[in-house]
């Protein structure tokens, strides 16, 4: 048996780049528009600092297809190359790198789908040639070097025919990758990846319409030109200083970013850092609905202008994946699993660096414009609410500016309400007890008895509410939430306003036994309780604990620990005794009358509750119709 060391070496590194990086072979383009914009900058930075003789200009980096020769041309305007340069740089270096990218890669990096975020540089061009040549010159005053290679381990280096410096690269397109000749396909790609690169792009040419002369007659058509067709914005807002933009620059950038969405975002966020890490970007709250998953995945994330993905995460913490914009760090490593990345200590702090920019730009717009922030509360909530269960740094800090809003309109911070509520929303316990609706037109009729009572609602309504107020529970001293159908309610009346029952004990007695003979077998616990004549004669009410149980098991998260499958359903039925109509249920003289009476008035509660429904519903309609006749 022999055993040996597989070597991965120049016979047989081409195909083994092209099988490997199947999924990804359109970074080809990326991968060589970013050498050409490195070779520019480099030219530029020799220039700056007196090093070049050559005047920097304009520069700009051109791709040309040439559908009837099946080959794409990148030319640049940069540092170009010496004969010496190719031979080390491109011999040598570059295959190094690509040799090297090949034992470092693994499945893991594959399987995470990141793998085209791994900088292959200049031998990616074999993903999609099966020869690629390099007309290069360098700005030293050095003849041009003509570089060919057909994906076999053997070049030819000769002299070029080239003025200007910089640099050509043609790629003859490989029979199984010609879909690369199509001006649609490459125009995509340049969006995707290059649509923010520092150096001006040219892809074709484009018309202008020129304004008409003055002397132009009306049905002159206007004059026009042709001019290049630059893909890419070389400045976007991002790398510009905050104090430099407008709300409209920022709002225009949007509009660049997501040009097919029509919204406004309601604000953003500058970011810029380059201590301990580097990291600019803006970052977008748009307007959210309830629903979460269709609205992650719109933060890109850049490296130096250029585009990396558009899944950040990891780098982002969760909640904010719900955000929109742009992060361009030439500090996340980018040729990790994404594991990996989640455990990376600069990661780390890049995530809650972001996480407190965030918790203090909200802060600063609820302290400095509270009403525009009340206004906005709404569509922002889920993120912050979100964030507040899932970071308890951010939790510390949004609990001063998260607002819990009443179904009147007013807006409080948990602070403002415990002030408001502490009196009268007091149980027996001395807790404060928050009642709430988490729907304004299915609990009216609850909304309205509370209030008529005289206590505050708040109206929470978003699909992780539950989940919050656990949490609120748990990190505040004696606080209980309930909701306005909730069986709280009635402990929360204050102690001088208690209503003494109109009816003796062995009334009631007799009350509940009627009530529960007729009632029986529909399970509810009856509860006699001496309220407002005003209020209803009956009241269905609903353990909080068990409503909220169901509802966060439908919502996934804390409820699925129980294990449980369906809850039993538990309702209480509460009898107003000072009711007049309570009173004629235990003085009416036929027991089919009363049965009527009780079950007429159960149904109305229910249908109060919204319980009625289907047949149920239908027969109690057509009792109705019968009575009112
Ligand atoms: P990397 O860009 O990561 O260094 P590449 O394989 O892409 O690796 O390129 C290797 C080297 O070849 C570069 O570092 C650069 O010196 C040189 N090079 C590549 N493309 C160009 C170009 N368009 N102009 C000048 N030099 C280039």
């Amino acid at each position: 048996m022999a055993t040996g060391k597989i070597n991965v070496s120049v016979e047989n590194i081409f195909p083994l780049i092209k099988k490997f990086l199947y999924s990804d072979h359109e970074i080809f383009l990326r991968e060589l528009i970013s050498n050409a914009t490195d070779a520019t900058l480099k030219l530029k930075h020799l220039s700056a600092i007196g090093e070049s003789k050559i005047a920097y200009g304009d520069p700009q980096i051109e791709i040309k297809i040439d559908k009837e020769g099946k080959k794409i041309h990148i030319l640049d305007q940069g540092i170009g190359m010496t004969e010496e340069e190719v031979k080390k740089y491109i011999n040598e270096l570059a295959f190094s790198g690509a040799e090297e990218f090949l034992n470092k890669y693994d499945d893991t990096a594959k399987d995470a789908g990141i793998i085209g975020h791994f900088g292959l540089g200049f031998y990616s061009a074999f993903m999609v040639a099966s020869k690629v040549e390099i007309i290069t010159k360098s700005y030293k005053d050095e003849p041009a070097a003509h570089w060919s290679c057909d994906g076999s381990p053997k070049f030819t280096l000769k002299k070029g025919k080239k003025e200007a410096h910089g640099t050509e690269i043609i790629l003859h397109i490989a029979e199984d990758s010609e879909e690369f000749l199509a001006e649609s396909k490459i125009s995509e790609l340049l969006k995707k990846y290059n649509k923010f690169m520092p150096i001006p792009i040219k892809f074709g040419t484009k018309t202008e319409t020129l304004p008409k002369p003055e002397d132009a007659k009306e049905e002159d058509p206007a004059p026009t030109q042709e001019v290049d067709n630059i893909i890419n914005n070389p400045n976007p807002a991002w790398t510009k200083q905050p104090t430099d933009l407008e709300d409209e620059d920022y709002k225009g950038f949007y509009r660049e970013l997501y040009p097919m969405q029509f919204e406004e975002p309601l604000f953003h966020i500058h970011l810029n850092v380059d201590y301990p890490f580097n990291l600019t970007g803006i970052l977008y709250f748009p307007k959210l609905t309830n629903d979460l998953n269709v609205q992650k995945d719109r933060i890109q994330l850049y490296q130096n202008q250029v585009f990396v993905t558009d899944n950040v995460e990891g780098i982002v913490p969760e909640f904010l994946t719900m955000l929109r914009g742009v992060i361009d760090s030439p500090d996340i490593p980018l040729n990790v699993s994404r594991s990996y990345l989640q455990a990376d200590g600069a990661v780390k702090k890049i995530s809650s660096y972001i996480t407190r920019k965030v918790a203090d730009k909200l802060n600063s717009l609820f302290k400095n414009s509270r009403e525009d922030f009340e206004a906005k509360w709404n569509d922002i909530k889920i993120v912050i609410e979100y964030g507040m269960l899932s970071e308890e740094k951010f939790f510390e800090k949004a609990d001063k500016f998260a607002l819990y809003p009443t179904v009147d309109g007013n807006y409080y911070t948990f602070e403002e309400l415990q002030e408001k509520l502490k009196d009268l929303h007091t149980d027996k316990d001395d807790k404060l007890v928050v009642l709430y609706a988490s729907d304004k037109e299915a609990q009216h009729s609850y909304i309205e008895a509370a209030k008529a009572k005289g206590f505050e609602v708040l109206l929470l309504d978003s699909p992780i509410i539950s989940h919050l107020m656990q949490k609120l529970e748990t990190s505040k001293e004696k606080l209980s939430f309930a909701r306005v159908d909730a069986d709280h309610l009635d402990n929360l009346i204050k102690k001088e306003d208690t209503q003494i029952s109109k009816l003796s004990d062995e009334e009631k007695e007799q009350l509940k036994g009627n009530l529960e003979e007729v009632i029986k077998d529909k399970g509810y616990t009856v509860q006699l309780e001496a309220m407002d004549s005003a209020a209803s004669p009956f009241i269905i009410t609903e353990p909080e604990f068990m409503r909220r149980m169901k509802e966060m098991q439908q919502s996934g998260g804390g409820g699925g620990m129980f294990g449980m499958g369906g809850m039993p359903e538990m309702y209480n039925l509460i009898v107003n005794t000072n009711h007049e109509l309570v009173n004629e249920i235990l003085t009416t003289k036929t027991s089919k009358k009363r049965e009527r009476l009780i079950n007429q008035s159960l149904d109305l509660a229910r249908l109060s509750k919204g319980l009625l429904k289907g047949e149920e519903l239908t027969a109690f309609i057509k009792r109705s119709y019968e009575m009112v006749k």
